[in-house]
């Protein structure tokens, strides 16, 4: 798919010789072409954690991403309705779920399932209740696996939960997904080799 080769591609420039890319992209000249529209072609779930921008990992320009970013890339219902607004107005043909190693709000989750408190602050809670499905299971099945090796499991658990929810959760999509071909793919981004890891929902 053409929309996922341009951010596999962008990335591959950002984690290998960055700033050798085009500075047109995000040039006077580009923002006033885009003064009248957009025509974004890949629609971004992110996490906000302020280590993965979107643009800046996958190396694009003004006008070329829809960028939704909550921590622990959780889907709630306003982030269901910007993805729906981004692919039916502007016929956005990929969903990116990205999600990424050390993720914090991850980590937030599985310390508050091992010891459960009610020291953090309600809005912290509303993310972790969120995440929580993904990664309870994890840890009741796999309690004697390793910390580090349980964390990134349960990084990646999330990812695809939140993939699925968006698969599954709105009709919008689903019609999108089975007529139009719409992609939702999962992905991880490494803080470590600055390389996203496309993992779930990629065809052949
Ligand atoms: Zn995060």
């Amino acid at each position: 798919m053409e929309a996922l080769e341009r951010l596999r591609e962008g990335n591959r420039r950002f984690a290998t010789d960055y700033r050798a890319s085009d500075e047109a992209q995000t040039s006077p000249t580009r923002r006033r072409e885009l003064v009248t529209g957009q025509e974004p072609f890949a629609i971004i779930l992110g996490c906000s954690d302020a280590r993965v921008p979107a643009e800046i990992i996958f190396d694009q320009g003004l006008g070329d991403l829809f960028v939704i970013r909550v921590a622990g890339n959780v889907v709630a219902p306003s982030q269901i309705d910007s993805v729906e607004f981004a692919a039916t107005q502007f016929s956005t043909p990929l969903v990116v779920v990205l999600g990424h190693s050390q993720c914090g709000a991850v980590l937030a989750t599985m310390e508050e399932l091992r010891e459960p408190g009610d020291s953090r602050s309600r809005n912290l809670r509303s993310i972790v209740d969120r995440i929580r499905p993904a990664v309870e299971p994890l840890m009741v099945a796999e309690s004697d696996q390793d910390p580090t090796v349980l964390a990134e499991k349960a990084v990646r658990a999330n990812i695809q939960m939140s993939a699925n929810h968006l698969r599954n959760g709105s009709k919008i999509l689903e019609e999108l997904i089975a007529s139009e071909g719409l992609l939702v793919v999962g992905a991880e981004y490494s803080l470590d080799t600055g390389l996203v890891d496309f993992f779930e929902g990629v065809p052949g």
